[in-house]
């Protein structure tokens, strides 16, 4: 890309028919369509012939400007993926107003959380429309978090645990046990160590880090043990990070840093899982 190029951005809400799509289920009411440059790379990568699994890493307040400043450091996640999809979040750019409209494709003023509130979600969401097509989809998350709560009262399954590394450990059994279809993972320590400390004081760059390799443990467990299945890899951060004024992490704000994140998709198939 040459640097003057404009950067031609996804919108968080695009999410949800991503996923759906690639699950064949019906996308939530009134969510937003697929990127063009997702459905062009399912277009290339995925048949009809295999049944599908789906793993979804969501990482908190991982913004665009941390991928590009340290990118060496994102390397076990560009191992595991094939495409790059620059996004904009939402509005404020606060955990459960993000992940509302990660997982229902609609913006705030349609699922009504516009704040750092956490009720629970009464539009329609991912967890509505695949468990309505039968597929068994989990989520694994650290407790209090957003994403243990917001989705409450769906049929699907919930595994809450108290921290990220026994959040992780919950969702390679799940993977090695192949006890759901499609598995949400959430984790948060990045977000708790920056708005203790700074986003790039040791700590946070150390629990960034962890996060990445999470991402790559899932993905290598999803090539082990779902081998015979077309499987969705996707990494989605809900929002990114600034410095405030009291020289604190925070997030919020209609700004570049807080606003732009990466997603990240990759696809493994059956005849070339072993490349992974
Ligand atoms: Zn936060």
């Amino acid at each position: 890309m040459f640097m003057n190029e404009p950067v031609e951005f996804s919108q968080i809400t695009n999410a949800p028919a991503h996923i759906c799509q690639f699950m064949g289920a019906e996308k939530p009411a009134h969510a937003d369509e697929p990127d063009k440059r997702f459905l062009d790379y399912m277009k290339l990568k995925c048949s009809e012939n295999y049944k599908k699994r789906a793993l979804i890493y969501n990482p908190d307040a991982v913004g665009m400007w941390l991928f590009k400043k340290y990118e060496e450091l994102f390397k076990p996640v560009i191992d595991k993926i094939e495409i790059q999809l620059p996004v904009k979040s939402v509005y404020p750019s606060k955990t459960p107003v993000c992940f509302a409209s990660m997982y229902s494709g609609v913006n705030p003023d349609i699922h009504g959380i516009k704040g750092y509130v956490k009720p629970v979600l009464t539009v329609e969401t991912i967890f509505d429309t695949l468990s309505k097509a039968n597929i068994r989809v989990a989520i694994a998350a650290v407790e209090k978090s957003s994403m243990s709560i917001i989705f409450s009262g769906r049929s699907i399954d919930y595994y809450i645990r108290n921290d990220d590394e026994a959040v992780i450990m919950k969702a390679l059994e799940l993977i090695e046990n192949d006890s759901c279809d499609c598995l949400i993972v959430y984790n948060q320590e990045y977000d708790d160590t920056m708005h203790r400390t700074q986003p790039e004081s040791q700590e946070s760059i150390d629990a960034l880090s962890r996060h990445i390799q999470a991402f790559s443990r899932l993905c290598e467990a999803a090539g082990r043990y779902w081998s015979q299945y077309e499987t969705l890899v996707a990494f989605l951060p809900d929002h990114g990070v600034h410095l405030s004024d009291d020289g604190k992490g925070t997030h919020g704000a209609d700004i570049p840093e807080d606003m732009e994140i990466m997603h990240f998709y990759g696809v493994y198939c059956p005849e070339n899982h072993n490349v992974k």
